[in-house]
């Protein structure tokens, strides 16, 4: 396989991605991590760097970064699958703004390692920019910050923006406001997941590609190669992990493709804006995310794919012709600036995981020495730092503010069996994005979108 080919990202990393040595027999650690993205790479670099000591393999199925974590939309933000309200609901207001507060320190922990591993990721931390462009679009904004100073959080969290504020951010077609977060970094994904296995292998961690694992069990990950014995197992596979047995309906994968142009020229970035490299959305309902990237290109993201029937991945379904189509054209009508051929470079696709009531969660569970961590939905560029951290202090027995957010030890539902997954899932996608039509269209808020979210716990 030519891993180059699976992102815009892992095509302009400055790495041959050659696979390293795949485990040569039965081994023997402290803790084994399946999976090498950022969860399973963050959790091994908190814990060799907390305790030197400690043998930590990590196992990967082909090579570091080829997951979702080498192919997303970088936004390193501090959202969370779960909205502040729904955690308030579970958890209380405090708990829920711990939480929050977490998420907000984690960008800057990301920044942080990011510059002190010497991980040239093109990292700036230039916040969000969530544009209205309908009237209804711009009642969910106000609505947004409202919900958030109900629930503690301050404008220097999330503004509301008028049409001029907003598009002195972002000059998309017809804005008419929106809000603005600081709490964002734009990054090159790729770099970020390869920088970071780099840096935990020069930290003492021994990582083995090709290596996939065939069964998890307490004390021992298994794979065709040999098996690793250790006290402490990591599951940190996320959309992959329905392959693994016993785990078919822990999260579900859902594929987020994405697109990115060819450079684009000064006088044009002088017309769209982003002079800080703001990520960018809309309050649309299905799901659109963008970034300017550090070589000056537009990467826009978004979902509407198909899910696959007894929770298949496969690299077929990582391209999706109508929803490449689908977002080359959302991009022209953001920024005509583009003209009628927007400049596509490439289009590419990955798979993220869902969990049932769409909580990402991290825990360990003490007697068995099996950890996990993910759930993340379409937020664990900064999520599975915090994962990673909380996992540290877990396995090493540290009780910390971070082992006591309301996130560890959740045990999501596990999802409905097929052929429900396939009607349901499908059917939620499809009245999500006939909803942002009939807005358009009508003007008026899309109930039934409204619900089905209500439904999934969204
Ligand atoms: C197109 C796209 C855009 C996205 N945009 C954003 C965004 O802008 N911001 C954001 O916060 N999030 C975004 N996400 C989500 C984010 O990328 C993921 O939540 C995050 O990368 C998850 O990291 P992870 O390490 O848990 O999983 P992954 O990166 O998927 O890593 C899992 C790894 O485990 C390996 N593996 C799986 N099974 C086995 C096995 N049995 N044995 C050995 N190895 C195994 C896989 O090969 C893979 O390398 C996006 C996702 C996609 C697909």
């Amino acid at each position: 396989m030519r891993y180059q080919e699976l992102s815009h990202w892992l095509s302009t990393v400055d790495d041959p991605l050659t696979p390293l040595p795949a485990l040569p027999g039965d081994a023997d650690a402290d803790v084994v991590i399946v999976g090498a993205g950022y969860t399973g790479l963050w959790t091994a670099y908190y814990l060799a760097v907390a305790d030197p000591t400690l043998r930590i393999v990590v196992l990967e199925a082909e090579i570091a970064g080829y997951g979702a974590s080498g192919r997303n939309g970088g936004w390193c933000s501090a959202l969370l699958p779960t909205s502040l309200p729904a955690l308030a609901r579970r958890h209380g207001r405090a708990q829920a703004l711990a939480m929050q507060r977490a998420m907000r320190d984690t960008v800057t922990e990301v920044g942080r390692v990011a510059a002190t591993e010497g991980i040239d990721c093109d990292w700036q931390h230039g916040g969000t920019v969530l544009l209205a462009r309908t009237d209804v679009q711009l009642g969910r904004a106000r609505a947004a910050v409202d919900e958030a100073r109900d629930h503690g959080l301050d404008p220097d969290d999330l503004v509301l923006l008028d049409a001029a504020g907003a598009a002195a951010r972002c000059a998309a077609e017809g804005v008419r406001g929106g809000t603005y977060t600081p709490h964002c970094a734009a990054v090159h994904p790729a770099k970020l997941v390869r920088g970071l296995a780099r840096a935990v292998r020069r930290h003492g961690v021994t990582l083995y590609e090709r290596s996939p694992v065939t069964a998890i069990r307490p004390g021992a990950a298994v794979t065709p190669h040999g098996t690793v014995r250790a006290a402490v197992v990591v599951r940190a596979t996320e959309a992959y992990t329905p392959m693994l047995p016993g785990h078919r309906r822990t999260v579900v994968p859902v594929y987020s493709l994405m697109v990115a142009t060819e450079p684009l020229s000064e006088a044009t970035w002088q017309r769209i804006g982003l002079a800080d490299r703001e990520t960018f959305s809309d309050y649309r309902h299905l799901i659109v995310y963008g970034q300017r990237t550090g070589d000056g290109r537009l990467a826009f993201g978004g979902r509407g794919a198909p899910y696959h029937f007894g929770s298949r991945v496969s690299p077929d379904h990582d391209r999706e012709p109508r929803v490449f189509a689908a977002l080359r054209r959302t991009l022209g009508e953001l920024f005509p600036v583009l003209g009628p051929d927007v400049p596509v470079a490439r289009a590419w696709g990955g798979p993220l995981g869902v969990a049932r009531d769409w909580s990402a969660s991290v825990g360990l569970d003490r007697s068995s020495g099996l950890g996990w961590a993910g759930g993340y939905v379409g937020d664990g560029v900064g999520t599975s730092n915090l994962a990673g951290r909380t996992l540290a202090d877990l396995i090493r027995g540290v009780e910390s503010e971070l082992t006591a957010l309301p996130w560890v030890g959740h045990r999501s539902p596990r999802w409905e069996p097929e052929p429900l997954r396939w009607l349901a899932i499908n059917a939620g996608l499809r009245v999500m994005s006939s909803a942002d039509g009939a807005e358009h269209r009508t003007g008026r808020p899309a109930r039934r979108a409204t619900t089905f979210a209500h439904l999934l716990g969204h």
